[in-house]
């Protein structure tokens, strides 16, 4: 049918958007199904930082989908997915399934995701670009996602595996505060 996508830097609220869009299908006769990426390890489950909890089934690629009928497929962190899913997502738009996809739109170097850029290209019908509060201005106009090594903004390369103890850390910056 249609494709929706809710695309932002982190902290700007699309996990709760992409909630607020399923919560009520539970209550409908309406087959739906909502995804998240395997990598991430995180949780079982998507959340919203307001505190919101919905279901998600973990997997490593969207392409299962086309053995199932579902009229509704959600994903979150799509940015996590590959590429070459993108031609699942216009395989179930043509089949006539809404899919309404939630994630970061540029990494941390300032470059769009390989997979929205795919997804833009298929034309959605609705882009939410959801806008989050700069962590070094605190102005609410953070379009970037930075990481930070020690405090201070990587620019390079990141390290293959990345250690989970607080030496890097990531934090929504606008145009102004992001460093590249
Ligand atoms: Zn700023």
């Amino acid at each position: 049918m249609d494709l929706t996508l809710i695309l932002g830097p982190m902290k700007s609220g699309k996990s709760f958007d992409l909630i607020s869009y399923f919560a009520p299908l539970k209550y409908t006769d309406i087959p739906h199904i909502l995804y998240q990426s395997a990598r991430n390890v995180r949780d079982e489950h998507i959340s919203s930082r307001n505190g919101v909890i919905i279901e998600a089934k973990k997997v490593n690629t969207l392409a299962d989908t086309l053995d199932q009928d579902f009229a509704v497929v959600g994903v979150d962190e799509i940015h996590m997915f590959d590429p070459k899913d993108v031609a699942v997502v216009a395989e179930l738009l043509n089949r006539g399934v809404k899919v309404v996809a939630a994630g970061l739109d540029i990494d941390y170097k300032g470059n769009m995701f390989d997979i929205v850029k795919g997804l833009l290209e298929l034309g959605p019908k609705e882009v939410k670009y959801k806008r989050a509060v700069c962590e070094l201005c605190r102005q609410p106009v953070a379009v970037y996602s930075q990481v930070f090594n020690k405090g201070v903004p990587l620019t390079g390369g990141m390290p293959p595996v990345i250690p989970d103890d607080g030496t890097f850390t990531y934090q929504p910056v606008c145009r102004n505060c992001f460093v590249t």
